[in-house]
């Protein structure tokens, strides 16, 4: 991702403390797409998506929620490239998803994109360094840092110690942050996670989404994340909330360091949800 402009982090200070934005820094959008439409074909078909238009600024971090069965797998698989649209397109990190061939969508995909699934998806036959090397190993770029990038990463995530662990020898917690020291090995612009603590207790899912917010606030990547729970979508700055193949509203919480969900829920109220 870009540097943030120099004028960024200089900005000018109000009398009351309050600092403006310069004009000139308004964020890059990280993602957006236009009219997605989702058709699951077969004896049945089923309407998925029914025009879904949004944007996410770079570094913002945007929770899609709502009920099962609303379209929000669907959705975030299409945005970060895994499934296609039946109509409509997406613009990830400035490139039309529907330009590329298979190939190019790959390497986008491996190279500018993280993915952490609710059930952490990792290959069970590698140990835990081998697991957070993986996009290295399909041949993502690294600069000659590839040692290191793996150790940062697992550092950063406090997995050192068990880099010659397998999977199967960690808690769900634990295999979950190698999950997503796997996904931001390769710094990528944007992290996508799909229900990422569904399957993990209060505590551990706590650490999770601090982890997953700093990574928007620190490293300025851009989080889009999927969850069905009030209490996770509180993390976000910004809520779009999924109803039957559509966002349904959208709920702005702003950057803010309380991580209660009472806002959210006093708005999802308001809304009669
Ligand atoms: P959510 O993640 O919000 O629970 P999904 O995106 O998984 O919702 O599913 C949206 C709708 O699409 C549901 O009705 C689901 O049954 C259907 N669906 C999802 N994946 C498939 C698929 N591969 N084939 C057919 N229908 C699907
Ligand atoms: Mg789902």
């Amino acid at each position: 991702m870009g540097a943030a402009p120099e004028g960024a982090l200089s900005a000018e200070r109000s009398a009351d403390g309050t600092v403006a934005a310069p004009a000139s820094s308004a964020p890059r959008l990280a993602l957006y797409c236009e009219q997605l439409t989702k058709v699951y074909r077969g004896p049945r078909p089923v309407q998925a998506l029914r025009g879904v238009s949004l944007q996410v600024a770079e570094g913002e971090f945007v929770a899609l929620m709502g009920p099962s069965g609303s379209g929000k797998s669907t959705l975030l698989h299409i945005l970060g490239g895994i499934d296609t649209p039946t109509s409509g397109r997406v613009v990830l990190d400035g490139i039309d998803l529907s330009t590329l061939d298979a190939e190019a969508l790959t390497r986008l995909r491996r190279d500018r994109t993280g993915f952490v699934f609710q059930f952490f998806n990792l290959l069970p036959t590698l140990t835990v360094w081998e697991n957070v090397d993986l996009p290295f190993a399909l041949g993502a770029p690294h600069n000659g840092y590839r040692t290191e990038r793996v150790r940062h990463n697992l550092a950063r995530m406090g997995l050192l110690g068990y880099e010659h662990h397998t999977p199967q020898e960690l808690s769900g917690g634990e295999q979950q942050r190698v999950a997503i020291a796997r996904a931001l090995v390769t710094r990528p612009a944007i992290v996508f996670a799909d229900e990422p603590t569904g399957n993990l207790d209060y505590a551990t899912s706590t650490e999770i989404l601090h982890l997953l917010r700093t990574c928007a606030r620190e490293y300025g990547q851009t989080i889009v994340l999927v969850t069905h729970s009030a209490a996770v979508a509180a993390y976000a700055d910004r809520v779009l909330l999924v109803r039957d193949g559509q966002i349904h509203d959208e709920i702005v919480l702003g950057r803010r360091e309380e991580h209660s969900a009472t806002a959210l829920i006093a708005r999802l109220a308001e809304l009669g949800l």
